[in-house]
């Protein structure tokens, strides 16, 4: 059986539509942030069930972050990104992207990989503790939080407004050389296409949405299993410590990308390069490699920031792969 296989519970559409209006600046710079306040409030759905063999998996939207394209495609020329955008009906002077984290359920712990952005990165974060709600479930509820790299849009959701565990029975597993990195020192983000200022806003929104976890945070090495059907795999570059997933039961898989790719538009159908990579090389090998994978495999994928629910297929080309969404199952 594929991965997608069947489940009613995901035709439940939404009905929770409070979005929060509040006016946190965008770390972004967001240039369209009603527009995309306004489609959050149209109440559709922000979660999608899936399993994958024996485990129940659902995609839990937190929301949307973005920024100006070029962050996110930093080796394009102008003239070719303009374009590209154009003929995917995109914005030109802004990108949006989604935050999929998913909740799986199995050996009956239920694990959230990824914890998503919170308010960390602009007004339309946060939106994960509804979309819990929506399946009848509230943070307490979640055993285990499993992070690919500290980067805050996944890591902000972990702290709550007056500054303790947002999930309070949750392990959360940090990968050790991101941690060293982003939490023990005062990194050095100059390589980061974006302004001063947004820099030591996102060093500072990493410290502060870690620290309630600080004491009792469990680190793992890329390559690790973090329980039966969950594998951690290589896929530094980005950070030195990111790490994207196989989720794996049976004959069936489904396999994370974390921010190996920010849109599959620039960073699949279109080989650029995410600004954001630190080390850009090791973040490119780390990207042919799995998505080869993927390819080479078939594999369900699932892509963080990709469009809701951002599930689907890489097909190698010639000259690089072109992404496939799946077609939504009722
Ligand atoms: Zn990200």
């Amino acid at each position: 059986m594929n991965a997608f296989t069947l489940d009613r519970r995901a035709i439940m559409l939404s009905a929770v539509a409070g979005a929060s209006s509040m006016l946190i600046p965008s770390l972004s710079g967001s240039g369209n942030a009603n527009a995309q306040t306004a489609s959050l409030l149209s109440g559709n759905a922000g979660r999608y069930r899936i399993r994958v063999g024996e485990i129940s998996a659902t995609v839990l939207s937190d929301g949307l972050i973005g920024g100006p394209p070029r962050v996110y495609a930093s080796d394009a020329p102008e003239a070719e990104l303009e374009e590209v955008l154009r003929r995917a009906f995109l914005p030109t002077d802004h990108m949006t992207l989604n935050l999929n984290t998913l909740l799986i359920e199995t050996g009956g712990r239920r694990i959230l990989i990824e914890a998503g952005a919170g308010k960390t990165m602009g007004p339309n974060g946060g939106r994960i503790f509804e979309n819990l709600a929506a399946i009848g479930l509230g943070p307490a509820d979640i055993d285990a939080i499993v992070i690919s790299h500290t980067h805050p849009d996944h890591v902000g959701n972990l702290r709550t407004e007056d500054g303790s565990k947002a999930f309070p029975r949750a392990t959360v597993f940090v990968p050790k050389a991101d941690w060293d990195f982003f939490v023990r020192t005062d990194p050095d983000l100059s390589y980061m296409p974006v302004p001063e200022e947004f820099r030591v806003r996102f060093a500072a929104a990493i410290k502060n949405s870690l620290e309630p976890v600080m004491n009792d945070v469990e680190f793992y090495e890329a390559g690790a299993e973090i329980v039966p059907g969950l594998t951690t795999l290589v896929a530094s570059g980005h950070t030195p410590g990111m790490a994207t997933f196989l989720v794996h039961s049976g004959s069936d898989q489904l396999l994370l990308t974390a921010d190996l790719a920010y849109h599959p538009v620039v960073n699949v159908d279109n080989p650029w390069l995410p600004g954001p990579d630190r080390d850009k090389e090791t973040a490119l090998a780390s990207r042919r490699r799995i998505f080869d994978r993927a390819a080479t495999d078939r594999i369900p994928v699932l892509g963080f920031h990709f469009p809701f629910p951002g599930l689907g297929r890489m097909l190698k080309t010639d000259g690089g792969y072109i992404w496939v969404p799946a077609n939504w199952q009722f």
